[in-house]
């Protein structure tokens, strides 16, 4: 059996943390691979390293002095390092990083840092191998991520290492120049590890019990979800369910192993498990409920439209010609309606309106704003009749108008349009009735 252990910024924040990650990794001897990420907050108003670590080198990169600002980023390794009571000195490794900054060496390799550092000392604490990402995470010389390679090498270099520490969050070129995923990408690494490795299972620690079935800041105290697949947890995480970064689901999705969502705080919690496929019902008719503002919808119109090949096509070439990527296109007889995001649709508006009129030739177009959008998710819909019926009368009773619905042909979820100043009415209706009724 192997283990993958993930454990996120505010698992290892300090050292109080970091003790609790040690014994949650001594307390399983197939907990083998660990990635972690940078020290994140001690508390509410208490700075993340990578974002310490972005600011000092934008001071280096303008050629001011950037010393005090690397002295507190060290300042925050040293009391984990005394904390721990190790016997570690991180002095030749900030000369480096001294030494580099002043040579510009990239806001990418700044922001490592964060994780190199915290994972030598997560190494010397365990008294694990550390291997630096560098050498086994590969991107191509144009900065994306290679795969294939980076499998490989992985793959090679952990056969012969039992127990090993590999930070997260960065790789490297062919040329050696680091490069870094996205802001929260140590998901990623882990779960690249984990496909590498052909791990049992990929644990990714964070500082809650696993997913819920609805945002919290939204709902009181929520259900948690214990059983979820990648494919309802794609649709929700794209409607904005945190937790895990979206592109992590990809590397063990391939291999089918599953992602155990856990509690660094409270280890004994079974968290959410992330599956290919389950015969586990939910609980609920849904597993879960998520939702964005700030959507945009053009309704164009057009006598007859519906006989016209190809009018769909130069609506949505108006689209991308102004390089605008579109969410649903729910259309009528003579009409067809395209949602996109308003933050990227403003600033273009009037070109598309534009091409709209010399390509589709369309007779009117009208826009409308602060739309926001709801994705009802759930593998028991397919076996549920009046799922949709529900969720509608539910709405109606709490008088939320519906613009839109477009239900996937998985019938895995279903989309509903609502203003955005019905967003939070329509979440609780929906949830009331499935979750807390659960009728
Ligand atoms: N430390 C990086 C960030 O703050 C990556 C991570 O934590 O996953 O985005």
């Amino acid at each position: 059996m192997s283990k993958v252990v993930k454990f996120g910024g505010s698992s290892l924040a300090s050292a109080e943390q970091f003790r609790k990650v040690g014994d949650i990794i001594r307390s399983d001897g197939d907990r083998r691979y660990v990635v972690p990420s940078a020290p994140g907050k001690r508390f509410d108003k208490d700075s993340k390293v990578t974002d310490m670590l972005y600011a000092c080198y934008d001071t280096a990169e303008a050629g001011r002095d950037f010393r005090e600002e690397l002295s507190a980023i060290r300042a925050r390794y040293q009391e984990i390092i005394d904390g721990l009571g190790l016997s570690l000195s991180l002095d030749g490794e900030f000369e480096t990083i001294e030494k580099n900054f002043k040579a510009k060496a990239g806001r990418d390799y700044a922001a490592s840092r964060g994780e190199y550092l915290n994972s030598i000392i997560m190494a010397a604490y365990l008294e694990f191998e550390f291997v630096d990402a560098a050498e086994v995470i590969r991107f191509d010389e144009d900065g994306v991520f290679n795969a294939e390679k980076t499998n490989g090498t992985l793959a090679e270099r952990l056969a012969v290492s039992k127990y090993a520490v590999i930070p997260g969050f960065y790789g490297a070129k062919p040329s050696g120049e680091i490069k870094t995923f996205s802001r929260g990408g140590s998901d990623i690494t882990g779960s690249i590890v984990a496909k590498a490795v052909q791990a049992d299972v990929y644990e990714n620690w964070t500082d809650v019990s696993g997913f819920l079935v609805a945002d919290p800041r939204i709902i009181e105290n929520p259900k948690g979800i214990d059983v979820i697949t990648y494919r309802e947890l794609r649709e929700l995480s794209y409607m904005g369910a945190g937790v895990l970064h979206e592109e992590s689901i990809f590397p063990v999705r391939q291999e089918n192993i599953p992602i155990n969502i856990r509690n660094t705080n409270s280890p004994d919690d079974n968290g959410t498990w992330i599956v290919g496929s389950t015969c586990q019902k939910s609980k609920y008719v849904i597993t879960g409920i998520a939702g964005k503002k700030g959507f945009c919808c053009i309704n164009i119109e057009k006598d007859k439209m519906n006989s016209e090949v190809g009018f769909g096509r130069k609506v949505l070439q108006a689209f991308e010609e102004s390089d605008i990527s579109f969410e649903h296109v729910p259309s009528g007889i003579d009409t067809m309606t395209v949602f996109v995001h308003q933050d990227e649709f403003m600033h273009k508006e009037q070109k598309v309106v534009a091409s709209l009129y010399r390509l589709a030739k369309p007779d009117s177009i009208e826009i409308e704003s602060d739309l926001a959008l709801i994705a009802v998710v759930g593998r028991g819909m397919k076996a549920t009749r009046g799922t949709a019926g529900r969720i509608f009368s539910a709405l109606s009773h709490v008088n939320v108008n519906v613009k839109m619905i477009d239900q996937g042909s998985s019938e895995l979820n279903i989309i509903i349009g609502v203003t955005n100043d019905d967003f939070e009415a329509a979440i609780k209706a929906i949830y009331d009735i499935f979750v807390l009724t659960n009728l």
